[in-house]
């Protein structure tokens, strides 16, 4: 009985969100925030039809940004790696979660504000690239992320720092990220030693969070009725799209499967880019 209710109140809830619209819902997306691992593809895998569907996006003018919590490589490394699998973007059309964190932190910061890192040189990049002074005392802000680096020395120094008053935020709190071995500790495992530490949950800025979205759809000009987050994990990607106001698309080619992403009421779900893509062909033909 609960469980058709809540069918339901899914079928209703999609058919509203496209009834005045009077177009099938694909063709009505102009605007796209794509998810890369697990979705564009594994590892150094490219998914099938990966340049198929750039090359769909490109000559129906939908642009994109390429959002991920992923901030240990530059835009330029994103933009080289789908490169070597016959894939052109421009690094400009890449957001990483550091790359979220400085702009964000730019609207509230003059810039030569002093910030300490605690990561990677991509997140040191993102941080000077909008106008942030990399320091180690007297600073104003610790940004937190990935570190493969990870030293005692490191730790002890951010957490005296956010214990002397400075912000504490962090790129993001995924807890692990995926590789060819299995599981692997990711940024969210480094920041609960820093919260355990210093005493202070620090504000995140990456997926589930909206403000993540809320850049690249500002970047783009882009409006949330027309924008779709696509991704393969529900409590990052789709959670995100959601909190963000966007349509939700739910590729089965990564880390979430079917029954996780029904549950949260996933707008579409499909196998894999190529399938989304077929359908949106199909979707176009039918227009
Ligand atoms: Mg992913």
């Amino acid at each position: 009985m609960h469980k058709a209710r809540e069918f339901v109140s899914s079928h209703s809830r999609r058919f509203a969100l496209f009834a005045d619209k009077e177009t099938m819902p694909l063709s009505n997306i102009t605007h796209l925030i794509i998810d890369m691992d697990g979705v564009l593809y594994h590892g150094d895998r490219a998914m099938p039809m990966l340049p198929e569907f750039f090359t769909f996006l490109c000559e129906r003018s939908i642009r994109f940004i390429l959002a991920t919590n992923n901030s240990t490589r530059t835009p330029q490394e994103y933009a080289d790696k789908l490169a070597r699998m016959g894939v052109q973007v421009s690094p400009a059309e890449v957001l990483h979660s550091g790359q979220a964190a400085a702009r964000f932190l730019a609207r509230e910061y003059p810039k030569g504000t002093r910030v300490h890192v605690f990561g990677m040189p991509s997140l040191k990049q993102a941080l000077t690239d909008e106008g942030f002074v990399l320091a180690d005392d007297d600073v104003q802000l610790v940004v937190a992320s990935m570190d493969r680096e990870i030293t005692y020395e490191k730790l002890k120094r951010a957490t005296l720092l956010i214990r002397g008053g400075a912000r504490f935020i962090a790129t993001n709190l995924d807890p692990t990220n995926p590789s060819e071995e299995g599981l692997i500790p990711g940024t969210g495992s480094m920041i609960v030693a820093l919260e355990a530490a210093s005493g202070v949950k620090p504000q995140a800025i990456g997926k589930p969070e909206p403000i993540m979205y809320q850049l690249a759809m500002d970047q783009m000009g882009a409006r949330p009725e027309t924008t779709a987050a696509i991704g393969d994990r529900v409590d990052t990607d789709i959670l995100g799209g959601k909190r963000a106001g966007l349509i939700t698309i739910c590729v089965l080619s990564g880390s979430s499967d079917r029954a996780e992403a029904e549950a949260l009421e996933t707008d579409m779900i499909f196998d894999d880019i190529a399938h989304l893509l077929e359908t949106w062909r199909r979707e176009e033909g039918a227009a």
